[in-house]
Order: C-alpha cells, then structure tokens, then sequence
C-alpha cells in the first residue's frame, strides 16, 4: 500500500517510519512518501499561502500548489487516487474507517495548516472529508499520521501476529479486556487466577466477560451500539443480558 503525504511540514511525518511500520516499510508491505507542497508554489518569493478574501484572522493555504501537489501524484501513480483531507469538519476516523481504507492501493492525505485551504482546490481534488476528533489542531501532519498508523494495522503483513489485529479493541465493537505479564505478583497485586490456569474455555469467557464489563464501564455509547447490534443478530430483543 503506498501513502503521500501533501504536507507544507514533511519533516514532521518523517518520523512514522520507525517502529512497526517502519518494519513494515523496510519489508516493502508499505510506502510511505512525504510531498513538500512548498516545491509546487509558482510564486517567487516561494509563497504557499495568502489573506483571506473578505478578511478574518489568519493565513489560507492557496490552491495551485496544493492542486500541482497533488497533480504530479496522480501523473505518477498513474490514477487519481484517492485524497482524504484532514479537517475538523470531516467524519471522525474509526477503526471500520480504517479497515476499508487498508484496501487500497494508493492513498493521498493532505495537510492543511494556518487557517485551512482555498474551497476551490478542495472542490477539485478532495474525495474523503476526515477529521480525528471534536478540537482543532494546528495542521493536518498529526492526524494523517495517526490515520497511516491505524491503516497500516489492517494491511496483511504488517502486524507479524495477523491475530492481534483481530481481537483488538473495537474490533468486535467492545474494547479489550485487561492483559497481565510476568510476574504473578507485583506491589501485592495478583494476575487474576483464571489466566494462570490452562482451561481455554474458561479464559475465553473471563475476557468476554472483562470486556463487555469495561466497555459498559468506559464507553456507554459503545456498550449501546454493542448491545443494539447483538438484538439485531438474535431478533429476540432484550434476550442478550
Ligand atoms: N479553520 C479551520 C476550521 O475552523 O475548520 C481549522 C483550521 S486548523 C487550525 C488547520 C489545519 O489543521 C486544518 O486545515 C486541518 O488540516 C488540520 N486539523 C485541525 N484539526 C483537525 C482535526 N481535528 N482533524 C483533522 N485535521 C485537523
């Protein structure tokens, strides 16, 4: 899967591969390329942004380099794939968000910064509208980060254990249950005997149980959707406790 990243700060990106997608690079399951929108501006003074027509606070990122940007991506690729735009004003990402994305080939993300980007290079090259939460950021690097992060999960090969990408939080619609490592003990507290003892049934229910309780506890709008899904399957409203 190949990512470019439209950003005014590549420097900032750069950093996603380390770790497991830097694995993940190295290994040719992912590409990631940062493409410095600065390199597209046509203006002398190498100007990327301007004033705001009908004024207000702030700078706007100008709409020919974001679109030769984005342009010079398409000719490469071939295609144009795909653009999300990080913005406040998008759907909030979610881990279904990610899994679909996970099944393309080639993804753009674009950046904004200061104030946003002119509406008319949007109109043109924007396909998804994505945002990662109600509060405002100053650019769109974190959250194109956070997006390739939870994307590259979900692209065979990344994760060497395919299953820890299966039993995941929100994979089922609950969070995960409480994961405990050696020692047994530790400051008095003790692993919950169940796990200690070989019956695989019997751990397999703790943590169904451990799950449904804290995601009942820690995400309510969850535990109802779970609760409203489960009804869905069984037809039998009110059957599942
Ligand atoms: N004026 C814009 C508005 O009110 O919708 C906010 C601009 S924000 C200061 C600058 C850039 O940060 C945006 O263009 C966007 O790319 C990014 N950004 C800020 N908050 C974000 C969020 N919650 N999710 C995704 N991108 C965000």
């Amino acid at each position: 899967m190949n990512f470019y990243i439209l950003t005014l700060f590549p420097d900032m990106v750069r950093e996603l591969n380390t770790s497991i997608i830097g694995r993940a690079v190295q290994a040719g399951h992912l590409a990631i390329e940062t493409v410095n929108i600065r390199d597209y501006t046509l203006d002398k003074h190498n100007r990327v942004d301007d004033y705001p027509y009908g004024g207000g606070a702030g700078m706007l990122m100008q709409a020919q380099p974001v679109y030769d940007a984005y342009q010079a991506v398409a000719e490469r690729v071939g295609s144009r794939p795909r653009c999300i735009y990080l913005t406040p004003q998008g759907s909030t990402f979610t881990q279904a968000m990610a899994r679909e994305y996970a099944r393309e080939t080639d993804l753009v993300f674009l950046c904004g910064h200061y104030e946003g980007i002119d509406e008319r290079v949007l109109e043109e090259i924007v396909t998804d509208y994505v945002s990662i939460g109600d509060y405002v950021l100053t650019g769109g690097e974190l959250p194109a980060m956070v997006m390739v992060d939870a994307i590259s999960r979900m692209v065979p090969g990344v994760l060497t254990n395919q299953e820890s990408g299966d039993f995941e939080s929100f994979e089922n619609g609950l969070l995960e249950y409480p994961q405990y490592s050696r020692p047994e003990e530790w400051m008095g507290r003790k692993v919950p005997p169940v796990l200690l003892s070989g019956h695989h049934k019997n751990i397999a229910d703790w943590r169904q149980q451990q799950s449904e309780q804290r995601t009942k506890e820690r995400r309510p709008d969850l535990w109802q959707r779970y609760l409203q899904r489960r009804q869905g399957e069984t037809k039998e409203p009110g059957s599942f406790k």
